[in-house]
């Protein structure tokens, strides 16, 4: 026998829905009594982004079983939260396949990035389970995968747009490392004397420079070259965008 409850999403969480369904209630028939959060599934909208459900006006886990004639209100998390989801104590990423522009963006400003070009969905949901990562992706799907502890889904397809969102949901402005962290490896880097990586120095900059940092996993070389200053344009323009 089928029933009907009725859903209102809130907003950001309307990104996930067509049009017609956006800021307003819609009926959703459904048989059974399923999950409320696997009909919130099937709508579209990705567990992970949600803050809270409310059924009938009170506040309802996401294993709460749906009943006939029920008038559902589902809010996001709206980077007023201080907390994020269940054991995860650090803003530490891993990012899905295509991303790696963002991956690099997220190290220089010195956030534990795992991005690998060859990783299967699978792969990254034991990953974030394991090491207790958030999941960035361009990808619902990926996102409804029970074993991920938290993620977000990047609506721009620009990295900067997709880094200022990131910045914003996990409220990471105050946060920032900037040059503490290897573009290429993730590994950290550390100041080290220019006598120790002299000879790894191209001429000029061996003549212009005189503080040097290197990656603790790979040994490659940093320094405040023309690299740093774009670093800190973007810093700037973030700050500039989420004041
Ligand atoms: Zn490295």
């Amino acid at each position: 026998m089928s029933h009907t409850a009725s859903f209102h999403f809130h907003g950001s969480l309307n990104d996930f829905l067509r049009a017609p369904r956006r800021d307003t209630s819609f009926d959703y028939t459904f048989a059974g009594s399923p999950a409320v959060k696997d009909t919130i599934e099937a709508i579209g909208v990705p567990h992970l982004e949600i803050r809270e459900v409310r059924a009938n006006g009170n506040s309802v886990s996401l294993s709460y079983k749906l009943q006939d004639k029920d008038e559902v209100q589902v809010y996001p998390f709206d980077g007023k939260e201080e907390e994020l989801a269940a054991g995860i104590a650090a803003y530490r990423f891993v990012l899905d396949v295509h991303l790696g522009t963002l991956a690099r963006s997220l190290r220089l400003l010195g956030f534990d990035t795992v991005y690998h070009n060859n990783l299967t969905d699978a792969e990254i949901s034991g990953i974030a389970e394991e090491e207790r990562r958030i999941v960035l992706t361009r990808d619902v799907n990926l996102l409804k995968h029970k074993a991920i502890p938290a993620g977000y889904w990047l609506r721009s397809q620009h990295t900067e747009e997709q880094l200022a969102e990131v910045v914003k949901r996990f409220r990471l402005l105050k946060q920032l490392k900037p040059f503490s962290r290897c573009l290429v490896c993730n590994g950290e880097i550390l100041e080290v004397p220019k006598v120790d990586v002299l000879e790894q120095l191209p001429p000029k900059t061996r003549l212009y420079f005189d503080e040097f940092f290197q990656c603790s996993t790979c040994r490659r070389v940093y320094w405040k070259g023309s690299h740093y200053e774009r670093m800190q344009a973007l810093v700037s323009r973030l700050e500039q965008d989420l004041k």
